[in-house]
Formats: C-alpha cells, structure tokens, sequence
C-alpha cells in the first residue's frame, strides 16, 4: 500500500468571493476517493472572516481577562465573540468555539493573512466542506472527500499540528473495536482519528509559512462515505473529558 500527497500548485493570494473549488479544480488532477485537504486560512479568507483588531470594541469582560494574560482587550473581544465556553484565561485563552471546537485564541491569526488584517475560523466548516466538495464533484465528476485544517497545538507537548475542523464525505474516526491484533486479541477500545492523521500529513507539505500551499490531494486512501458526517462527531463531551473538567474546577477556585 502506497500513500499519495500532492501539493495544489499555483493557488493565487485568496481574497473575499474566490471560488475554492474552481480554483482547485483547475490546478490538479484529482481522482474517485481522493481526500482533498484544505487549510482553513483559504476558506476564511474567500469567506470575508478578515476583521481589524481596532475595529473590535472590548466589554468589561474582555477587559477583565486583557489583564490577566496580557493580550489587547480587543483581541480578547474577538475571542470571547467567536467561543461558547472560555476554560483558560492566562497566560493564554483556550476555548470552545462556536463550532465546538477546542483551540487556543478560538483559531484567531494573524500569520498568512496581510494587510494588517486578523482571521477567524470559518464559522461552519462542515458546511464550507460540503459546499467545496460538491462543487468540486460537480465539475470533476468524482466522488472526494474533503477536510479543512487549522493548525492547533496538543495537550502536553511541544509543537503544532494540522487537525481537521470540518468535513465532508470521510468519518473523522475509524473504530477498531472488535477487530483482531497480531495475536487475535480482540481490540476493546482503539479509534482512529484518521481524520486528524490526514490533515497532520497534508501539513509536511503546506508548512506554516509562505510556502503558499494551502491545498493537498491526498489518494491512496479508502475513507469514502456517501453517510453524512460531521466534524463535531470526535469532539469528547465535557462529562467524559477529564481535562476540561479539570480546568473548570481550577478556574472556578480562582474566581
Ligand atoms: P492554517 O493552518 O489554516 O492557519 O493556515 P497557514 O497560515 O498555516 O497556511 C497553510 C498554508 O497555506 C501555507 O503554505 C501558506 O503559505 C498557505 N496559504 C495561506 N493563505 C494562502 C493564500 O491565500 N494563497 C496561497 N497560495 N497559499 C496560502
Ligand atoms: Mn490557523
Ligand atoms: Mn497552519
């Protein structure tokens, strides 16, 4: 078995109503069940998600916060717009999104963006997914799946990595439960998040910086479903998440 990752060349500077399924469309060769990995940074930027950090008015709230960690209040402002839950105040943020997504600054950044402009996080990337990928179908005529990405850090380690925050066509998770090891030693417990793998390995080759790259066709993989599928189905409640809830009671002994 063999992995395919191809970089989508010559993929303009992206500005507010580009066509991303048009744009790679015409810039690769793209096959039935091929994975195509698209860096959120894109979708953002062809959704119009560009604000400006003056033009963000703080609350007390944001105020409150600014001086805990540090960060501009209107910054925190953005943030605390873009979440549903804050378990972090300082020395940095980590929310949940509006998306359900658990992620430092609620995926606000400033890196690949110009103008002086900050990005959000699109706002429902499943849809974005599934808007890109039909399109994309429609005009190549074969059956894909498609991930948009950010870059997140992890828990308990250094560095960053690509992870899925929406998809389309492709389960973010494949179980192994009740399957067999070497030794026929039924798995009990063992999920995939082959989602996350994919967009870990779409990143050897988008890089973080002006690379320019925000696409990658993945091909070799057989993760295809027609089922509807959603990125919030490997998001981990907070009744079975530890961590969280451990950062709520620290949080709560705080206040
Ligand atoms: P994020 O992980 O979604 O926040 O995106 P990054 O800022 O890490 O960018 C991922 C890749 O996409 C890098 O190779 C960037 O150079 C590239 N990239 C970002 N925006 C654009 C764009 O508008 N056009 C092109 N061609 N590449 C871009
Ligand atoms: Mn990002
Ligand atoms: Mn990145």
């Amino acid at each position: 078995m063999s992995l395919i990752l191809k970089a989508v060349e010559n993929v303009p500077l992206i500005k507010k109503g580009d066509d991303i399924a048009d744009i790679i469309c015409k810039n690769a060769d793209i096959a039935d069940k091929d994975i195509i990995v698209i860096a959120s940074t894109i979708v953002s930027k062809a959704e119009g998600m560009t604000f400006r950090e003056e033009d963000i008015i703080p609350t007390a709230e944001a105020e409150r916060i600014a001086a805990l960690n540090g960060k501009g209040s209107r910054f925190v402002q953005a943030i605390l717009d873009e979440s549903i839950e804050v378990f972090t105040e300082a020395p940095f943020m980590l929310v949940r999104n509006k998306n359900g997504h658990v992620c430092i600054n609620a995926g606000i950044d400033g890196s690949n963006v110009g103008g002086g402009f900050l990005l959000k996080l699109p706002n429902k990337p499943d849809n974005y997914a599934a808007a890109i990928g039909r399109k994309i179908e429609e005009k190549t005529g074969k059956k894909i799946s498609v991930i948009i990405t950010d870059t997140n850090g992890r828990a308990f380690k250094e560095g960053q990595t690509n992870v899925a925050i929406g998809l389309y066509n492709i389960k973010p998770i494949l179980p192994w439960v009740g399957e067999k090891d070497l030794y026929d030693k039924v798995l009990e417990i063992s999920e995939e998040a082959v989602a996350d793998e994919i967009a870990g390995a779409a990143n050897l080759i988008m890089g973080e910086g002006g690379g320019g790259v925000p696409a990658v066709i993945v091909s070799g993989l057989d993760l295809y479903t027609d089922e509807a599928v959603s990125v919030t189905e490997m998001y981990r409640s907070k009744e079975r998440d530890v961590l969280i809830r451990g950062l709520l009671e620290l949080k709560d002994k705080n206040e």
